[in-house]
């Protein structure tokens, strides 16, 4: 087959990527570096209309084209109406990076039902009902990227983050089965494992943790951006399956 024919190994003219939680942070730098290679991007927020509009300028300012689409992942009705918005808007969305995420930190034993559902809600359900709406444009197009922003605390422990380990394990899971289900209609997925990133989800990283990361430093969202951009790529097409720790060697 010739690379043309090939599924997914050309990028379809007129689709449009979609990243979700894209107002701030690691979602943010991935809208960017996604703009910077040439995709029109959907810039999926919850509730930071003034952070989703920054991206949408930043992208501009570069030469880009990007809108601003809002919605709570955790809403089951949600992964439909972002993805219908995003249609709408810039054409197809082939390439998905599953980003909004929170944390709510307990010991196991102390951790409340609620705190445990909404990270699950959000971290892992979001993702997969985005998924499953996305996958059907993308297997029609032969052509697919779905990139999931787990954590190594999906793949290690973390005590203190029982949900959200369970929720970036899950992520992991969830990505691998997906791959092994599509990869032969030209979809791709996989998922980038950051360690500690300067973000708002990490105002402070304790000194002592610092001194764990063999680069003794947190990473940039850039730094995460740079991968996902690559694993949405043409040239990452044989690419499926694997998770890409950016943790500046923590996990070694
Ligand atoms: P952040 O700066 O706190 O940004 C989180 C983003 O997710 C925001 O855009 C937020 O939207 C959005 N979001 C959260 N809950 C949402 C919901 N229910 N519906 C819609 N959007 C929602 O976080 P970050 O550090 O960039 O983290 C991004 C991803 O990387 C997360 O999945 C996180 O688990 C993962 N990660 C981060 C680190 C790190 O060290 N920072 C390490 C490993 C993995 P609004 O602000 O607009 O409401």
């Amino acid at each position: 087959m010739s690379p043309k024919t090939t599924p997914g190994l050309v990028r379809p003219e007129g689709a449009c990527a979609l990243v979700t939680g894209a107002s701030k942070g690691i979602g943010a730098a991935s809208a960017l570096a996604l703009a910077a290679d040439g995709w029109p991007v959907a810039v999926h927020y919850g509730r930071d209309a003034a952070g989703a509009a920054a991206t949408v300028a930043a992208i501009e300012a570069a030469g880009g084209r990007a809108v601003a689409i809002a919605g709570d992942v955790a809403d089951p009705g949600a992964a439909d109406a972002i993805l219908s918005a995003a249609e709408a808007q810039l054409g197809p969305v082939l390439a998905l990076v599953n980003n909004a995420g929170i944390t709510d930190d307990g010991l196991a034993m102390q951790l409340e039902d609620d705190a445990f559902d909404r990270v699950i809600a959000t971290n892992l359900n979001g993702p997969f009902r985005l998924t499953r709406r996305a996958l059907g444009p993308m297997v029609r197009a032969r052509h697919g990227r779905i990139v999931n922003v787990a954590s190594i605390v999906g793949l290690r422990a973390n005590a203190g983050q029982a949900n959200y380990a369970a929720s970036k394990a899950g992520l992991v899971g969830l990505t691998r089965t997906v791959a092994a289900e599509v990869a032969r209609r030209g979809v791709t997925v996989n998922a980038v494992a950051p360690g500690f990133i300067a973000t708002a989800m990490t105002h402070e990283i304790p000194e002592g943790q610092l001194g764990a990361i063999p680069a003794r430093r947190p990473g940039s969202p850039e730094e995460v951006a740079a991968c996902v951009a690559f694993l949405a790529s043409d040239a990452a097409a044989y690419v499926t399956g694997s998770v890409l720790t950016v943790d500046g060697g923590l996990s070694a």
